[in-house]
Protein backbone atom coordinates (compact mmCIF):
# COMPACT_ATOMS: atom_id res chain seq x y z
CA UNK A 1 0.00 0.00 0.00
CA UNK A 2 1.14 3.51 -0.79
CA UNK A 3 0.28 6.64 0.02
CA UNK A 4 1.40 10.65 0.05
CA UNK A 5 0.78 11.26 3.88
CA UNK A 6 -0.39 8.32 6.20
CA UNK A 7 -2.11 9.96 9.31
CA UNK A 8 -1.97 8.07 12.35
CA UNK A 9 -5.29 8.44 14.41
CA UNK A 10 -9.03 9.53 12.83
CA UNK A 11 -9.70 12.10 15.53
CA UNK A 12 -9.90 16.11 14.82
CA UNK A 13 -6.20 16.67 13.91
CA UNK A 14 -6.16 13.74 11.17
CA UNK A 15 -9.34 14.03 10.02
CA UNK A 16 -8.84 17.85 9.69
CA UNK A 17 -5.25 17.24 8.27
CA UNK A 18 -6.79 14.60 5.89
CA UNK A 19 -9.40 16.88 4.71
CA UNK A 20 -7.69 19.82 3.78
CA UNK A 21 -4.58 17.57 2.03
CA UNK A 22 -7.54 16.46 0.33
CA UNK A 23 -8.39 19.39 -0.77
CA UNK A 24 -5.07 20.31 -2.80
CA UNK A 25 -4.85 16.95 -3.78
CA UNK A 26 -2.75 14.76 -1.93
CA UNK A 27 -3.75 11.57 -1.08
CA UNK A 28 -3.90 10.47 2.56
CA UNK A 29 -4.60 6.79 4.30
CA UNK A 30 -5.64 7.14 7.69
CA UNK A 31 -4.80 4.30 10.85
CA UNK A 32 -7.22 4.13 13.54
CA UNK A 33 -7.30 2.18 16.51
CA UNK A 34 -10.57 2.11 17.78
CA UNK A 35 -14.03 1.51 15.71
CA UNK A 36 -16.05 4.56 14.17
CA UNK A 37 -18.49 4.31 16.74
CA UNK A 38 -16.20 4.52 19.46
CA UNK A 39 -14.70 7.87 17.63
CA UNK A 40 -17.83 9.21 17.32
CA UNK A 41 -18.94 8.68 20.61
CA UNK A 42 -16.32 10.39 22.32
CA UNK A 43 -17.27 13.48 24.22
CA UNK A 44 -14.63 16.32 25.12
CA UNK A 45 -14.26 19.87 24.07
CA UNK A 46 -16.76 22.21 22.95
CA UNK A 47 -15.59 25.63 22.71
CA UNK A 48 -13.95 26.72 19.45
CA UNK A 49 -11.72 29.13 18.37
CA UNK A 50 -12.90 31.92 15.30
CA UNK A 51 -9.32 30.56 13.66
CA UNK A 52 -10.49 26.90 14.14
CA UNK A 53 -14.04 28.02 12.72
CA UNK A 54 -12.07 29.47 9.62
CA UNK A 55 -10.20 26.75 9.10
CA UNK A 56 -13.19 23.77 9.44
CA UNK A 57 -14.29 26.34 6.47
CA UNK A 58 -11.50 26.58 4.22
CA UNK A 59 -11.79 22.63 4.89
CA UNK A 60 -15.56 22.74 3.75
CA UNK A 61 -17.01 21.03 6.78
CA UNK A 62 -18.80 24.47 8.36
CA UNK A 63 -22.02 24.13 7.10
CA UNK A 64 -23.50 22.37 9.80
CA UNK A 65 -21.42 24.52 12.58
CA UNK A 66 -22.81 27.74 11.31
CA UNK A 67 -26.32 26.53 11.23
CA UNK A 68 -26.09 24.53 14.84
CA UNK A 69 -23.55 25.74 16.54
CA UNK A 70 -24.01 29.17 19.55
CA UNK A 71 -21.89 32.10 18.77
CA UNK A 72 -20.48 34.20 21.81
CA UNK A 73 -19.11 37.42 22.44
CA UNK A 74 -18.64 37.25 26.29
CA UNK A 75 -17.64 34.79 29.00
CA UNK A 76 -18.54 35.45 32.65
CA UNK A 77 -16.48 34.80 35.92
CA UNK A 78 -17.70 34.57 38.81
CA UNK A 79 -16.17 35.07 42.36
CA UNK A 80 -17.15 36.41 45.31
CA UNK A 81 -20.94 36.13 44.99
CA UNK A 82 -20.78 38.43 41.97
CA UNK A 83 -20.71 37.34 38.34
CA UNK A 84 -18.60 39.68 36.08
CA UNK A 85 -18.67 39.40 32.06
CA UNK A 86 -15.78 39.71 29.83
CA UNK A 87 -16.50 41.39 26.87
CA UNK A 88 -15.02 39.04 24.16
CA UNK A 89 -16.88 40.42 21.20
CA UNK A 90 -15.99 43.92 22.84
CA UNK A 91 -12.95 43.73 23.70
CA UNK A 92 -11.04 41.73 20.36
CA UNK A 93 -13.51 42.17 18.00
CA UNK A 94 -13.63 38.39 17.45
CA UNK A 95 -16.10 35.52 19.49
CA UNK A 96 -15.88 32.01 20.17
CA UNK A 97 -18.49 29.42 18.74
CA UNK A 98 -19.66 26.46 20.93
CA UNK A 99 -20.17 23.64 18.91
CA UNK A 100 -18.83 20.13 20.45
CA UNK A 101 -16.18 17.81 19.32
CA UNK A 102 -18.34 14.99 18.43
CA UNK A 103 -20.25 17.03 16.21
CA UNK A 104 -16.35 18.61 14.76
CA UNK A 105 -15.52 14.70 14.59
CA UNK A 106 -19.13 13.73 12.61
CA UNK A 107 -19.09 16.37 9.60
CA UNK A 108 -14.99 15.70 9.18
CA UNK A 109 -15.78 11.66 9.24
CA UNK A 110 -19.12 11.77 6.81
CA UNK A 111 -17.21 14.07 4.61
CA UNK A 112 -13.82 11.95 4.34
CA UNK A 113 -16.68 8.72 3.27
CA UNK A 114 -18.28 11.40 0.96
CA UNK A 115 -14.75 12.18 -0.65
CA UNK A 116 -13.91 8.15 -0.61
CA UNK A 117 -10.94 8.79 1.37
CA UNK A 118 -9.63 5.43 3.22
CA UNK A 119 -9.46 4.92 7.02
CA UNK A 120 -8.64 1.59 8.47
CA UNK A 121 -10.41 1.17 12.08
CA UNK A 122 -9.07 -1.05 14.37
CA UNK A 123 -5.80 -1.66 13.08
CA UNK A 124 -3.68 -2.54 15.74
CA UNK A 125 0.57 -2.83 16.39
CA UNK A 126 1.03 0.43 14.72
CA UNK A 127 4.73 1.34 14.31
CA UNK A 128 6.63 3.54 12.35
CA UNK A 129 9.85 3.17 10.46
CA UNK A 130 12.47 5.02 8.68
CA UNK A 131 11.27 8.09 9.70
CA UNK A 132 14.46 9.49 9.34
CA UNK A 133 15.37 8.92 5.68
CA UNK A 134 13.21 9.89 2.69
CA UNK A 135 10.99 6.52 2.45
CA UNK A 136 9.74 6.15 5.91
CA UNK A 137 6.89 3.24 6.21
CA UNK A 138 3.81 2.72 8.57
CA UNK A 139 3.65 -1.38 9.37
CA UNK A 140 0.24 -2.49 11.12
CA UNK A 141 -2.17 -5.56 11.86
CA UNK A 142 -5.67 -4.70 10.16
CA UNK A 143 -7.97 -8.27 9.83
CA UNK A 144 -5.48 -10.68 10.66
CA UNK A 145 -3.42 -9.71 8.14
CA UNK A 146 0.08 -7.92 8.91
CA UNK A 147 0.20 -4.89 6.26
CA UNK A 148 2.43 -2.00 5.04
CA UNK A 149 2.18 1.39 4.14
CA UNK A 150 4.76 3.36 2.22
CA UNK A 151 4.42 7.27 2.34
CA UNK A 152 6.31 10.56 2.00
CA UNK A 153 5.46 11.88 5.74
CA UNK A 154 3.64 10.25 8.51
CA UNK A 155 1.27 12.67 10.50
CA UNK A 156 1.33 11.28 14.33
CA UNK A 157 -2.09 12.61 15.21
CA UNK A 158 -2.71 9.55 17.25
CA UNK A 159 -3.11 11.49 20.88
CA UNK A 160 -0.92 11.06 23.77
CA UNK A 161 -0.97 7.37 24.08
CA UNK A 162 -0.03 6.48 20.46
CA UNK A 163 2.98 5.24 18.87
CA UNK A 164 3.99 8.16 16.75
CA UNK A 165 5.94 10.10 19.54
CA UNK A 166 7.47 7.29 21.16
CA UNK A 167 9.12 6.67 17.74
CA UNK A 168 11.14 9.54 18.20
CA UNK A 169 14.44 8.88 20.03
CA UNK A 170 15.02 9.85 23.48
CA UNK A 171 18.28 11.25 22.94
CA UNK A 172 16.32 13.89 20.21
CA UNK A 173 13.26 14.54 22.08
CA UNK A 174 12.46 16.72 25.14
CA UNK A 175 9.33 16.39 27.56
CA UNK A 176 8.06 19.15 29.49
CA UNK A 177 5.17 18.17 32.01
CA UNK A 178 3.23 19.51 34.98
CA UNK A 179 0.62 17.63 36.70
CA UNK A 180 -2.45 19.77 39.19
CA UNK A 181 -3.39 17.89 42.22
CA UNK A 182 -6.89 17.91 41.11
CA UNK A 183 -9.60 16.68 38.30
CA UNK A 184 -13.06 17.75 36.79
CA UNK A 185 -16.16 15.83 37.03
CA UNK A 186 -18.16 16.76 34.18
CA UNK A 187 -21.80 15.60 33.36
CA UNK A 188 -23.81 16.10 30.38
CA UNK A 189 -27.97 16.11 30.92
CA UNK A 190 -30.94 17.18 28.29
CA UNK A 191 -31.57 20.13 30.47
CA UNK A 192 -31.62 23.72 29.03
CA UNK A 193 -28.07 25.57 30.16
CA UNK A 194 -28.25 28.33 33.15
CA UNK A 195 -26.80 31.10 31.39
CA UNK A 196 -26.30 31.53 27.19
CA UNK A 197 -22.79 31.94 27.75
CA UNK A 198 -20.47 30.18 29.72
CA UNK A 199 -19.86 30.71 33.74
CA UNK A 200 -16.13 29.77 34.95
CA UNK A 201 -17.02 30.28 39.00
CA UNK A 202 -14.36 30.15 41.44
CA UNK A 203 -15.33 28.96 44.97
CA UNK A 204 -14.07 28.43 48.42
CA UNK A 205 -15.14 24.95 47.97
CA UNK A 206 -13.62 24.38 44.37
CA UNK A 207 -14.06 25.47 40.75
CA UNK A 208 -17.18 25.16 38.56
CA UNK A 209 -18.65 25.79 35.17
CA UNK A 210 -21.62 25.89 33.62
CA UNK A 211 -21.14 25.73 30.12
CA UNK A 212 -23.37 23.94 27.36
CA UNK A 213 -23.46 21.91 23.55
CA UNK A 214 -26.80 23.22 22.66
CA UNK A 215 -29.72 25.20 23.92
CA UNK A 216 -31.13 22.10 24.95
CA UNK A 217 -27.98 20.37 26.16
CA UNK A 218 -26.03 21.58 29.26
CA UNK A 219 -22.37 20.49 30.93
CA UNK A 220 -21.57 21.29 33.82
CA UNK A 221 -18.18 20.51 35.35
CA UNK A 222 -17.13 20.69 39.14
CA UNK A 223 -13.43 20.57 40.70
CA UNK A 224 -12.92 17.47 42.47
CA UNK A 225 -9.91 15.23 43.83
CA UNK A 226 -7.45 13.32 41.84
CA UNK A 227 -8.72 10.12 43.81
CA UNK A 228 -12.25 10.66 43.37
CA UNK A 229 -14.67 7.97 41.62
CA UNK A 230 -17.72 8.99 39.21
CA UNK A 231 -19.91 6.18 41.47
CA UNK A 232 -19.48 8.34 44.54
CA UNK A 233 -21.54 11.64 42.73
CA UNK A 234 -25.08 10.46 42.07
CA UNK A 235 -26.84 13.29 40.28
CA UNK A 236 -28.29 14.90 43.72
CA UNK A 237 -24.64 15.39 45.09
CA UNK A 238 -23.88 16.83 42.04
CA UNK A 239 -26.76 19.40 41.36
CA UNK A 240 -26.61 20.30 45.16
CA UNK A 241 -22.65 20.55 44.98
CA UNK A 242 -22.47 22.52 41.83
CA UNK A 243 -25.54 24.83 42.85
CA UNK A 244 -23.37 25.64 46.55
CA UNK A 245 -20.29 27.22 44.23
CA UNK A 246 -22.33 29.42 42.26
CA UNK A 247 -23.53 32.76 43.13
CA UNK A 248 -27.22 32.43 44.04
CA UNK A 249 -28.92 33.96 42.09
CA UNK A 250 -27.22 31.96 39.21
CA UNK A 251 -27.71 28.61 41.24
CA UNK A 252 -31.50 29.50 41.54
CA UNK A 253 -31.55 29.03 37.88
CA UNK A 254 -29.77 26.06 37.59
CA UNK A 255 -32.13 23.42 35.94
CA UNK A 256 -31.48 19.80 37.08
CA UNK A 257 -31.89 16.47 35.51
CA UNK A 258 -30.73 13.34 34.74
CA UNK A 259 -27.52 12.94 33.65
CA UNK A 260 -26.20 10.76 30.49
CA UNK A 261 -22.48 11.20 30.60
CA UNK A 262 -20.98 11.54 33.83
CA UNK A 263 -16.68 11.42 33.95
CA UNK A 264 -13.56 12.54 35.78
CA UNK A 265 -10.99 14.14 33.67
CA UNK A 266 -7.11 14.72 34.92
CA UNK A 267 -5.92 17.96 34.94
CA UNK A 268 -1.93 18.35 33.50
CA UNK A 269 0.11 20.39 31.09
CA UNK A 270 2.52 18.46 29.20
CA UNK A 271 4.70 19.88 25.88
CA UNK A 272 7.26 17.19 23.87
CA UNK A 273 9.90 19.25 21.65
CA UNK A 274 10.48 19.22 19.09
CA UNK A 275 6.87 18.54 17.03
CA UNK A 276 8.82 16.89 13.77
CA UNK A 277 11.67 14.62 13.25
CA UNK A 278 13.10 13.69 9.61
CA UNK A 279 9.83 12.97 8.54
CA UNK A 280 7.20 12.37 11.05
CA UNK A 281 5.52 15.32 12.07
CA UNK A 282 3.47 15.41 15.50
CA UNK A 283 0.20 17.17 15.45
CA UNK A 284 -2.20 17.85 18.39
CA UNK A 285 -2.52 15.77 21.73
CA UNK A 286 0.34 13.61 20.33
CA UNK A 287 2.64 16.04 21.20
CA UNK A 288 1.15 18.49 24.22
CA UNK A 289 -1.71 18.31 26.42
CA UNK A 290 -3.04 21.69 28.33
CA UNK A 291 -5.67 21.43 31.67
CA UNK A 292 -9.45 21.78 29.98
CA UNK A 293 -9.73 25.36 31.53
CA UNK A 294 -9.15 27.83 29.07
CA UNK A 295 -10.92 25.55 26.09
CA UNK A 296 -7.62 25.31 24.29
CA UNK A 297 -6.76 21.78 23.33
CA UNK A 298 -8.96 21.34 20.09
CA UNK A 299 -7.84 24.83 18.98
CA UNK A 300 -4.23 24.12 19.55
CA UNK A 301 -4.64 20.91 17.66
CA UNK A 302 -6.45 22.93 15.17
CA UNK A 303 -3.23 24.98 14.99
CA UNK A 304 -0.85 22.79 14.39
CA UNK A 305 -3.06 21.31 11.27
CA UNK A 306 -3.09 24.95 9.73
CA UNK A 307 0.84 24.88 10.26
CA UNK A 308 1.93 21.29 8.71
CA UNK A 309 -0.90 21.85 6.12
CA UNK A 310 0.32 24.99 4.99
CA UNK A 311 4.35 22.87 4.98
CA UNK A 312 2.87 19.98 3.15
CA UNK A 313 1.38 22.26 0.88
CA UNK A 314 4.37 24.41 -0.28
CA UNK A 315 6.22 21.19 -0.34
CA UNK A 316 3.74 19.09 -2.70
CA UNK A 317 3.10 22.62 -5.16
CA UNK A 318 6.83 23.99 -5.02
CA UNK A 319 8.85 21.33 -3.75
CA UNK A 320 10.33 23.71 -1.21
CA UNK A 321 10.89 22.18 2.18
CA UNK A 322 10.71 25.56 3.87
CA UNK A 323 7.30 25.44 5.76
CA UNK A 324 8.22 21.61 6.83
CA UNK A 325 11.30 22.96 8.57
CA UNK A 326 9.48 25.45 10.45
CA UNK A 327 6.65 23.73 11.30
CA UNK A 328 7.98 22.92 15.25
CA UNK A 329 9.04 26.44 15.70
CA UNK A 330 6.30 27.84 14.49
CA UNK A 331 3.40 25.29 15.95
CA UNK A 332 5.20 25.44 19.83
CA UNK A 333 5.23 29.21 19.61
CA UNK A 334 2.04 29.12 20.00
CA UNK A 335 1.72 25.66 22.42
CA UNK A 336 3.53 27.30 24.45
CA UNK A 337 1.39 31.01 24.57
CA UNK A 338 -1.97 28.32 25.00
CA UNK A 339 -0.03 26.41 27.63
CA UNK A 340 0.83 29.63 29.75
CA UNK A 341 -2.63 30.69 29.12
CA UNK A 342 -4.87 27.65 30.59
CA UNK A 343 -1.64 27.16 33.33
CA UNK A 344 -2.95 30.85 34.24
CA UNK A 345 -6.45 29.75 34.06
CA UNK A 346 -6.07 26.55 36.58
CA UNK A 347 -4.16 28.59 38.68
CA UNK A 348 -6.40 31.40 39.41
CA UNK A 349 -9.88 29.64 39.42
CA UNK A 350 -9.49 26.50 41.30
CA UNK A 351 -9.01 25.77 44.72
CA UNK A 352 -5.05 24.45 45.89
CA UNK A 353 -5.19 23.36 49.28
CA UNK A 354 -1.42 23.33 49.11
CA UNK A 355 -1.08 26.81 48.63
CA UNK A 356 -2.61 28.06 52.04
CA UNK A 357 -4.57 31.23 52.90
CA UNK A 358 -1.74 33.37 51.22
CA UNK A 359 -2.55 31.48 47.94
CA UNK A 360 -6.26 32.15 48.23
CA UNK A 361 -5.82 36.27 48.72
CA UNK A 362 -3.61 35.80 45.87
CA UNK A 363 -6.36 34.50 43.70
CA UNK A 364 -8.93 37.04 45.47
CA UNK A 365 -6.47 40.19 44.23
CA UNK A 366 -6.18 38.34 40.67
CA UNK A 367 -9.47 38.07 40.40
CA UNK A 368 -10.57 41.53 41.88
CA UNK A 369 -7.85 43.20 39.57
CA UNK A 370 -8.87 41.06 36.07
CA UNK A 371 -12.17 42.96 36.57
CA UNK A 372 -11.33 46.19 37.57
CA UNK A 373 -8.82 46.26 34.90
CA UNK A 374 -9.27 46.71 30.52
CA UNK A 375 -5.50 45.61 30.41
CA UNK A 376 -6.37 42.41 32.29
CA UNK A 377 -9.91 41.90 30.97
CA UNK A 378 -8.40 42.42 27.33
CA UNK A 379 -5.31 39.91 28.16
CA UNK A 380 -7.68 37.28 29.15
CA UNK A 381 -10.33 37.88 26.20
CA UNK A 382 -7.38 37.91 23.39
CA UNK A 383 -6.06 34.61 24.84
CA UNK A 384 -9.63 33.58 24.84
CA UNK A 385 -10.89 33.93 21.57
CA UNK A 386 -7.43 32.71 20.51
CA UNK A 387 -4.17 34.26 19.55
CA UNK A 388 -3.76 34.43 15.67
CA UNK A 389 -2.12 31.70 13.57
C1 LIG B 1 -11.51 13.25 28.60
C2 LIG B 1 -11.09 14.46 27.80
C3 LIG B 1 -11.81 15.66 27.92
C4 LIG B 1 -11.42 16.79 27.19
N1 LIG B 1 -12.12 17.96 27.33
C5 LIG B 1 -11.74 19.05 26.62
C6 LIG B 1 -12.41 20.29 26.73
O1 LIG B 1 -13.38 20.43 27.47
N2 LIG B 1 -11.96 21.35 25.97
C7 LIG B 1 -10.88 21.23 25.12
O2 LIG B 1 -10.50 22.18 24.41
N3 LIG B 1 -10.23 20.08 25.00
C8 LIG B 1 -10.63 19.00 25.73
N4 LIG B 1 -9.96 17.85 25.60
C9 LIG B 1 -8.85 17.84 24.70
C10 LIG B 1 -9.31 17.62 23.27
O3 LIG B 1 -10.32 16.67 23.23
C11 LIG B 1 -8.09 17.18 22.50
O4 LIG B 1 -7.14 18.24 22.55
C12 LIG B 1 -8.37 16.81 21.05
O5 LIG B 1 -9.16 15.66 21.00
C13 LIG B 1 -7.06 16.58 20.33
O6 LIG B 1 -7.31 15.98 19.10
P1 LIG B 1 -6.25 14.96 18.49
O7 LIG B 1 -6.85 14.56 17.18
O8 LIG B 1 -4.91 15.58 18.50
O9 LIG B 1 -6.19 13.74 19.50
P2 LIG B 1 -7.31 12.67 19.87
O10 LIG B 1 -8.66 13.29 19.85
O11 LIG B 1 -6.84 12.04 21.14
O12 LIG B 1 -7.25 11.62 18.71
C14 LIG B 1 -6.21 10.68 18.60
C15 LIG B 1 -6.70 9.49 17.81
O13 LIG B 1 -5.62 8.57 17.65
C16 LIG B 1 -6.10 7.27 17.90
N5 LIG B 1 -4.99 6.41 18.31
C17 LIG B 1 -4.39 6.36 19.52
N6 LIG B 1 -3.46 5.40 19.54
C18 LIG B 1 -3.46 4.84 18.31
C19 LIG B 1 -2.72 3.77 17.72
N7 LIG B 1 -1.82 3.08 18.44
N8 LIG B 1 -2.97 3.46 16.45
C20 LIG B 1 -3.90 4.14 15.71
N9 LIG B 1 -4.64 5.13 16.24
C21 LIG B 1 -4.42 5.49 17.51
C22 LIG B 1 -7.14 7.45 18.98
O14 LIG B 1 -8.04 6.37 19.07
C23 LIG B 1 -7.82 8.74 18.52
O15 LIG B 1 -8.89 8.52 17.63
C24 LIG B 1 -10.31 16.72 26.33
C25 LIG B 1 -9.61 15.52 26.20
C26 LIG B 1 -9.97 14.40 26.93
C27 LIG B 1 -9.17 13.12 26.78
Amino acid sequence: MRTQVAIIGSGPSGLLLGRLLAGIGVDTVILERVTREHVLGRVRAGVLEQGTVDLLDHAGVGARLHAEGLEHGGVSIAFDGRLHRIDLAGLTGRHVTVYGQTEVTRDLIERREADGLITHYEVSDVALHAIDSDRPFVTFRNGGEDLRLDCDFVAGCDGYHGPSRAAIPATVLRTFEKVYPLGWLGVLADVPPVDHELIYSHHSRGFALCSMRSQARSRYYIQCAADEKVEDWPDDRFWDELRRRLPREVAERVTAGPSFEKSIALLRSFVAEPMRFGRLFLVGDAAHIVPPTGAKGLNLAASDVHYLFAGLREFYREGSRSGLDAYSDKALARVWKAVRFSWWMTRTLHRFDEEGAFGQRIQEAELDYLVHSRAAETALAENYVGLPF
